[in-house]
């Protein structure tokens, strides 16, 4: 791999340092080259320490025009949402280690008829489902992914990496794998992921083992099988992930020309995503790239809501479920390995938790896809929430309001088929819209299409 031909020093220094620390407090610091998903002290979750001194050697403004003048170029790796905050995610990787596929740098769109049918004109949604496995667990792939090839080039013990999945972790770890040529072993709960999140691990090489049970069932079992540390875990208790992760926020925060937003909806499950969110605002604050957080809300499904139980008991405990089946399987998660660093990212923000029931979320998303989305479960599970925070009062008019859409609902598309065949249960599919089969003949078709346009004109008055 060839040099980086910017001005930057790549592995300068000043900028090594960064460290694996105990999110709880414990004392000690740990390589992030070092097999280690938890704290070896209290056994509790890790978080990336980022030195600040150093990164304060430069101010915000050289800060902000440094990323400006990587994003979307070709310049390895700069190019990447992830890479293009190196100095920020994980500068000790060296060129050669960095698996990247150009990720992030998704689109931020105005939702112009969505916002003002919905009374909130200053409306964007964050499609990070335009990236390259179609969802936002990219992002976190590719710094996991690099540290284990780092790691593997050092002569690590690893040989391979596995993850549990509710079905986009494992696509994106089998896809930042396969380009890397490290073996993935992915184990899915049986039954329980959509067609298209199945076959992308298969077409990328991986093992698939479908486990007769549920995600967290599968959590169990690969945990005990990566405990002698020739497996690599990529689930989301792995800190790591959160690094690439928390890239969305600062992205978000460049593309509004390094304003702030006033609110920022995000469907969770196991909360590495809002964790994320914050960490990357934190780390704007502390470099004093921005001087408020935007609120953060987390959207939860009703069937998976364990999130939303502990906010409405003020987080005096946390909250496990057994996950109830939702369409937005993603989440179907009752026990979330990152609750308190999402209690913190609600807390820090004032946030809020809401969730939605298979109603709400199914019709929100077919809703917004009236407007020229194609919103994934969860993408409609955030936008259920937000309806309902306008409702409330809580989103105003004037607030200028993100929602972050997850995945790309094309990778749901037997959710997509059964809510416009109306065959989704308990659900009335109020904006189903079945094709129309029609002998081949002008005057039937034309009358078919008046009678349509018609329909459409009364709708629109
Ligand atoms: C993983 C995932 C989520 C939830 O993210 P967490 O970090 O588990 O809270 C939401 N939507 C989609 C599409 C996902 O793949
Ligand atoms: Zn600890």
């Amino acid at each position: 791999m060839s040099a980086p031909t910017t001005a930057e020093p790549a592995q300068s220094k000043e900028q090594s340092g960064t460290q694996f620390r105990c999110f709880g407090g414990c004392p000690g610091r740990h390589s992030v080259f070092e097999v280690l998903y938890t704290c070896p002290t209290c056994g509790g979750l890790l978080e990336v320490e980022h030195p600040l001194e150093p990164l304060r050697q430069r101010n915000p403004y050289k800060w902000q025009s440094l990323f400006d003048s990587r994003s979307s170029t070709t310049t390895w790796p700069y190019g990447s949402g992830v890479w293009g905050l190196r100095e920020w995610v994980i500068p000790e990787l060296r060129d050669e280690n960095i698996v990247s596929m150009c990720e992030g740098n998704t689109n931020l769109f105005w939702a112009d008829r969505l916002g003002q049918q919905l009374g909130v004109p200053d409306l964007w949604i964050k499609l990070c489902g335009n990236s390259h496995t179609g969802s936002f667990k990219d992002l976190g792939m590719t710094v996991l992914v690099s540290v284990v090839k780092q790691m593997m080039a050092r002569g690590s013990s690893v040989r391979a990496v596995a993850c549990a999945s509710t079905g986009d972790t494992s696509a994106a770890l089998a896809a930042y794998a396969a380009y890397a040529g490290i073996p993935a072993i992915i184990f899915l709960p049986a039954g329980k992921v959509s067609t298209a999140q199945l076959i992308q691990p298969v077409a990328n090489g991986a093992r698939v083992l479908a486990l007769d049970t549920d995600f967290d069932g599968c959590m169990k079992i690969v945990q005990e099988v990566t405990a002698d540390q020739s497996i690599y875990l990529a689930n989301s208790m792995n800190s790591l992930r959160i690094e690439g992760q928390k890239t969305v926020g600062i992205e978000i925060i460049r593309q509004f020309d390094w304003e702030v937003p006033d609110w920022i909806v995000i469907p969770v499950g196991n909360l590495g995503n809002i964790s994320a969110l914050h960490k990357g605002f934190r780390l704007m604050m502390d470099l004093g790239l921005i001087t408020r957080m935007p609120r953060l809300v987390a959207a939860q499904a009703q069937s998976a809501n364990p999130f939303y139980r502990a906010f409405q008991a003020g987080f005096s405990n946390k909250v496990s479920v057994t996950a109830q089946d939702t369409l937005a399987n993603a989440i179907r998660i009752g026990d979330p390995v990152s609750y308190q660093k999402a209690v913190l990212a609600i807390q820090e923000s004032d946030g809020i938790v809401e969730q939605a029931s298979e109603e709400e979320l199914t019709e929100a998303a077919a809703r917004a896809d009236l407007t020229g989305m194609m919103c994934c479960p969860h993408t409609g599970v955030a936008l259920a929430v937000l309806q309902k925070l306008i409702q409330r009062g809580e989103i105003q008019r004037h607030h200028r309001t993100v929602v972050i859409s997850t995945a790309h609902g094309l990778k749901f598309t037997d959710f997509k088929v059964g809510y416009h065949q109306k065959t989704l249960q308990q659900i009335a599919c109020r904006h189903a819209n079945p094709p129309v089969y029609l002998p081949a003949d002008a005057s039937a078709v034309r009358d078919n299409i008046d009678q349509w346009l018609d329909g459409q004109a009364q709708r629109q008055s």
